[in-house]
């Protein structure tokens, strides 16, 4: 199937062909023509599925058909985002698709001047991307009239509830028309999630890419139990031995982030952090570093890491696990994307057990637990050896020996034994 027979035309398609997308991904062939027939969809899919491809392309497509009434401080179509990253990557989408097509749009976040956004206000754009604190800012300075929005897109809207957004968009909510179209797209599916489309969506097209709650099949997981001291020296040691040039390490606290990323830089491995307290233009920087390979290592909180898109990024870390499932499920989707091959590898201290148990309890999956020779694991939790150095491209850890899997099945969870 390709992307001529999903309805949009010739500026969308050639700007498809720039990117050099052959075929649509899975989201874009189910949402493109739901979303062009003017329905609500809920959809759920994550992040590195090309949903924002799926959402941005049928939108563009509609915006070009239907006459601009484009007004001083009004807006066509808004997008809202969890975090400024997402909020930056979805502007560049809208650039990128729709650099054939006239229009115009804003990306409006907080932490950063206000003026430059009210000066692209004035004049009324097509397409507002924002976070829903600094969009606020503006409805309160009338800086922007959200009275003709036709089309209404919440992007990771779990992650939006999860952030405390929740009131945020109850009042964005309340001052757009009732005449529009919604688009909700979400990763994982709660009971807040539920109710928030029950009030929003319109009898929606349901739309499921990936399986309710579920890590990513293109991710090859794997755990390594490692006493807490020696998180940084493994660390240091798959990168080194493994040659890898880019990983995501995600660590629990903005702290933790900063002190990981100042060690790996003693140990010779080039890192920035990128938490929340660092200014929009650190993160944006580290950034860019990151995605030039000026830096081998980005060391991230999951917030901070919200809507990171760098195409073929092949590792990410947990240095600790997430207290919240559903964020593994989240750190995860960074690698692996678009049908490409990405590692995801857990390093688990014996404090941790509880956290993976509720991870794997939600991805209904054991992960492998494997151990490198100089880096015993604590005996409660049950691996497998794997070869010095086996890294990415090494299969060994797939192959458990005999013994491996007959202790797996004895204890398939691979969590505390009894004692
Ligand atoms: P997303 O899930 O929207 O964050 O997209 C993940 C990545 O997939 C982005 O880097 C896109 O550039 C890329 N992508 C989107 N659609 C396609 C496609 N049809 N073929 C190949 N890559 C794509």
């Amino acid at each position: 199937m390709s992307f001529t027979t999903l309805g949009l035309s010739a500026p969308l398609l050639k700007a498809i062909e720039d990117q050099g997308y052959s075929e649509p991904t899975p989201i874009q062939k189910q949402a493109i023509p739901v979303i062009l027939s003017r329905r609500d969809i809920l959809a759920g899919a994550q992040t590195g599925t090309g949903k924002t491809a799926g959402f941005t392309l049928p939108l563009l497509e509609l915006l070009s058909k239907a006459k601009s009434t484009k007004t001083k401080h009004c807006v066509r179509a808004l997008i809202l985002t969890p975090t400024r990253e997402l909020a930056a990557q979805v502007g560049e989408s809208v650039e990128t698709y729709g650099k054939y097509l006239p229009f115009t749009s804003a990306v409006i976040f907080g932490g950063v001047k206000i003026n430059p956004q009210l000066t692209k206000l004035r004049s009324g754009v097509d397409i507002v991307i924002a976070t829903p604190g600094r969009l606020l800012d503006h409805i309160s300075q009338k800086s922007i009239d959200l009275g003709s929005v036709e089309f209404l897109i919440l992007d990771e809207a779990d992650r939006m509830l999860d952030m405390g957004f929740i009131n945020d968009i109850k009042k964005i909510l309340a001052i757009l028309p009732k005449q529009r179209q919604n688009l909700l797209f979400s990763a994982t599916y709660s009971d807040e999630i539920k109710k928030l489309s029950d009030k929003l969506l319109n009898s929606p097209a349901l739309i499921e890419v990936a399986r309710r709650n579920t890590a990513s099949e293109s991710v090859k997981q794997a755990v390594y139990p490692v006493d807490k001291e020696r998180k940084r020296e493994l660390l240091t040691y798959l990168i080194n031995e493994g040659k890898w040039k880019q990983v995501l390490v995600f660590t629990r606290t903005k702290h933790g982030a900063n002190k990981l990323a100042g060690q790996l830089e003693k140990d010779g491995i080039t890192s920035a952090a990128i938490h929340g307290n660092k200014s929009q233009n650190a993160r944006t920087k580290a950034l860019a570093d990151f995605k030039d390979g000026e830096i081998r290592v980005l060391v991230a909180t999951d917030i901070a890491a919200r809507g990171i898109d760098i195409d073929q990024l092949p590792h990410v870390i947990n240095y600790e696990l997430p207290n919240v499932p559903e964020d593994y499920v989240h750190r995860i989707g960074r690698t692996g994307r678009a049908g490409r091959e990405g590692e995801a590898i857990s390093l688990v201290c014996i404090d941790e057990h509880e956290y993976l148990a509720n991870i794997e309890k939600l991805i209904k999956n054991d992960i492998p637990k494997v151990w490198l020779k100089d880096f015993k694991p604590d005996p409660s939790i049950k691996a497998e050896p794997i070869n010095q150095g086996g890294g990415r491209g090494s299969n060994s850890r797939n192959r458990p020996s005999n013994k491996a899997s007959q202790n797996q099945s004895q204890n398939s969870s691979g969590r505390r034994r009894n004692k």
